[in-house]
């Protein structure tokens, strides 16, 4: 057998850490968890290339649509324009691939990139390494820090490997993207995916147990089963036929954790309206207008862990159209929700 070279590996920007709120139960704050970094489907992510070589961008570009392809929710559109952008890629060649995970990347400053790709893109590993950073821009973690995973580490040996070329990793940073086990709350069932595209490759001697990967792991590559109900889940395709809310009728909800109902707003008049939930679920309430047959995101409020309801207002246009999304992350006491704007 050949020996197999070393390869470079994902190295994610650390997750922005959230503080649970006092007096929350543990099934709450799981739910929150789960969804927290998730984008609310029927998004539209604009993406935006800060620079780089046509074919490496044009990689970047069929891994979007290879997740697209799979039927999802979510949308992604390229812009010219950066601060239209949610997602802006770099190439920084000295910088590895790294990618902030789900919508952390708002928090980013608009004048530096989410993602960045510091290998070619244009092989079978590149062509994975682009669908894994989309991957931390949808929200999920890496496979292998799966606390289900029951990895035993060859733990000298990680070190060595990581901290070597062509990764150069700090012992810290070794730790945090290899050793380190991912919140169980974060992660969503109880079964370890060896196949996904966010599990690392690893060569021969690095994992103790499970015995069948002591000669290394080496995922196929490309998007498993797995990873495709996971996006198909979180993301489901669009309903086509939105129902209509309207003024000051409050509909009620029936939503299971990280369910979503949508609804068009044709407001009858132009003002300044609110836009709310009712009862003690934690939801998360978007607000998109509908520009050139493009939902644009106009406003929004997350109440999840607090003691409140989503709430916010906007000023809404007659012979606009605009939709209205609404996620939950935990039913509440009562298990009832209700939405209404006025
Ligand atoms: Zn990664």
């Amino acid at each position: 057998m050949s020996e197999e070279l070393p390869r470079p590996h994902c190295n994610p920007k650390p997750r922005i850490p959230v503080v649970r709120p006092v007096g929350i139960s543990d099934t709450r704050m799981r739910l929150i968890n789960l969804l927290r970094t998730k984008w609310v489907n029927g998004t539209v992510l604009h993406f935006h290339f800060m620079g780089g070589p046509a074919a490496q961008q044009q990689a970047v570009r069929t891994a979007f649509a290879q997740w697209k392809a799979l039927g999802i929710g979510l949308n992604f559109v390229e812009v010219t324009d950066r601060n239209e952008s949610e997602v802006r890629i770099a190439f920084d060649q000295s910088d590895g691939s790294w990618s902030y995970v789900g919508k952390d990347v708002l928090s980013i400053a608009s004048t530096e990139p989410t993602m960045n790709f510091g290998w070619d893109l244009t092989n079978d590993y590149g062509r994975t390494t682009a669908l894994h950073e989309i991957g931390h821009t949808l929200g999920l973690p890496h496979e292998h820090q799966n606390p289900f995973a029951g990895i035993v580490w060859d733990e000298p040996k990680v070190y060595q490997y990581f901290t070597g070329t062509p990764n150069d990793w700090t012992r810290e940073q070794t730790f945090h993207n290899v050793l380190r086990k991912i919140n169980p709350d974060e992660v969503e069932g109880s079964n370890w995916d060896p196949d996904s595209v966010m599990e690392y490759w690893f060569p021969a001697g690095l994992i103790k147990e499970p015995a069948q990967f002591q000669a290394g792991l080496r995922p196929p590559g490309g998007l498993s089963a797995v990873d495709q109900d996971w996006a198909r889940r979180i993301y489901p395709g669009l309903d086509s036929a939105t129902p209509v809310l309207k003024p000051f009728e409050s509909v009620a909800l029936s939503l299971v954790p990280a369910g979503q109902a949508d609804f068009v707003i044709e407001p009858p008049a132009s003002r300044s309206y609110q836009l709310g939930t009712f009862g003690t679920a934690d939801t998360v309430l978007v607000l998109f207008e509908e520009i050139d047959g493009e939902p644009r995101y106009l406003a929004g409020d997350d109440d999840s862990g607090e003691d409140r309801n989503a709430l916010f207002g906007a000023k809404l246009i007659q012979g606009r159209k605009y939709v209205l999304r609404v996620r939950l992350y935990w039913a509440g006491q009562s298990g009832q929700t209700a939405v209404m704007y006025w």
